[in-house]
């Protein structure tokens, strides 16, 4: 028997697609495989002069100072909290829709995340939610620019400036999107990029941080690896060729130049990565922006998105299913869904903590309703049309009319 394209896949329909399409993934070409070769036929392989050259490309993007390039986003947030001095019994002031790395950086740290809620309309950390919660243990807010969305920098830098504390930027999703026309990276104090295969552009595994601190930039370098000098002007003891120092303790964070050249090379087409990612974006919006069943991503008028995620917002009471039932029905069709993000302190980690459910209410009623579509620079205008009609399938489908 013919199957038929209008039945849902998850009821033994047609998929719209034959083949299953990530939600994100990176775009490598023979420029990106010639750089890491040339790298490896060279005399660095490991921290040398092309991560100096990847930092000072990235800090020129963004308007920075300067940037220090990590092994991954992850150790870059866990260096700024370290150099932002995160100890025992201080509060850093965090946002729950995240990936869990941005509260854990302070738990690495020995401090405590304390959650702000979500504005309902950007998804972003509400700067109203903030100011209740900070205290005289209050010393970092990391802000989190979701979905490539700044948050409101003027008003959370001017909370932080009244208060005396940190701002560190976790914008993993955020590389080229910028706020009053200033880029993400020149804002707050310590800015993180991510170089994971679905972000922006990728190096395999990597982060950085950028700031205009330059103590901030010292104490970076130092964590990154073992705490240890060599550089005459800070050594404390005798000095000689051969002689280094251990001043603090540091890890092994750095970034391999095999990673940094092909970093390079993906930041020469980040502009054309990021109109796609617009283009794309613009196409959804379009699509579903009448629907009554699915809201459409909010842009705030102060900020200009870098687009790494679009998210539907199911309108539950204009719909027969939940959105587990329109995800699996999705993924049915072929189209990778995805969720973005379960509120960090809903984790069994964090519930073991003693955080409790309800603390942040516009996160959890976000939560139950959103679905990640892909979104990628590598995507044909023919899978974003598949994403729309595998869309429109199961929403007329599941609509209450
Ligand atoms: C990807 C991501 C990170 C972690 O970056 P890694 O490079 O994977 O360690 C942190 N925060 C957010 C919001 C992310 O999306």
């Amino acid at each position: 028997m013919e199957k038929s394209k209008d039945k849902l896949a998850l009821y033994g329909g047609q998929p719209i697609r034959d083949s299953y399409l990530p939600y994100g993934r990176q775009w490598i070409d023979e420029a990106d495989i010639k750089a890491v070769v040339d790298i490896l036929k060279s005399d660095f392989i490991t921290t040398g002069p092309t991560n100096f050259e990847f930092e000072q490309a990235i800090a020129e993007y963004v308007g920075a100072k300067y940037a220090v390039a990590f092994s991954s986003g992850t150790a870059a947030l866990h260096a700024a909290c370290s150099v932002a001095g995160v100890a025992e019994n201080d509060e850093v002031i965090t946002t729950p829709i995240t990936f869990a790395a941005s509260a854990n950086s302070v738990l690495f740290m020995g401090g405590t995340p304390v959650f702000a809620d979500i504005d309902p309309q950007t998804y972003n950390i509400s700067p109203d939610a903030i100011e209740p919660l900070i205290n005289s243990k209050t010393k970092v807010i990391i802000t989190v620019d979701f979905t490539g969305q700044p948050a409101e920098y003027d008003a959370i830098m001017t909370l932080a400036d009244k208060h005396g504390l940190i701002v560190i930027d976790d914008a993993a999703h955020a590389l080229g999107a910028s706020y009053n026309g200033k880029k993400i990276g020149s804002i707050a104090d310590m800015t993180m990029f991510s170089f994971h295969p679905v972000k922006h552009i990728t190096t395999g595994e990597g982060g950085i941080i950028t700031t205009d601190n330059k103590k901030f930039y010292d104490r970076l370098i130092s964590f990154r690896s073992h705490g240890i000098t060599r550089d005459p002007s800070k050594i404390k003891g005798k000095t000689g060729p051969w002689y280094y120092e251990m001043q603090d303790l540091g890890v092994n964070y750095r970034m391999t130049d095999i990673q940094a050249a092909l970093g390079l090379s993906q930041l020469k087409k980040l502009p054309a990565f990021l109109a796609k990612r617009k283009e794309y974006s613009r196409k959804y919006t379009k699509a579903f922006e009448n629907s009554t069943e699915i809201v459409t991503p909010y842009q705030h008028h102060d900020s200009s998105s870098s687009w790494h995620l679009y998210i539907l917002r199911m309108n539950g009471s204009s719909l027969k299913a939940d959105r587990n039932e329109i995800f699996r029905a999705l993924q049915k069709e072929n189209v990778g869904v995805n969720v973005h993000y379960i509120p960090v302190y809903l984790h069994p980690y964090y519930q073991q903590l003693g955080y409790k459910k309800g603390l942040c209410p516009q996160a959890e009623s976000l939560f139950k309703e959103i679905i990640t579509v892909p979104l990628f620079p590598k995507m044909t205008d023919a899978d974003v049309d598949d994403v729309i009609a595998a869309v429109k399938k199961v929403i007329s489908y599941y609509a209450i009319d």
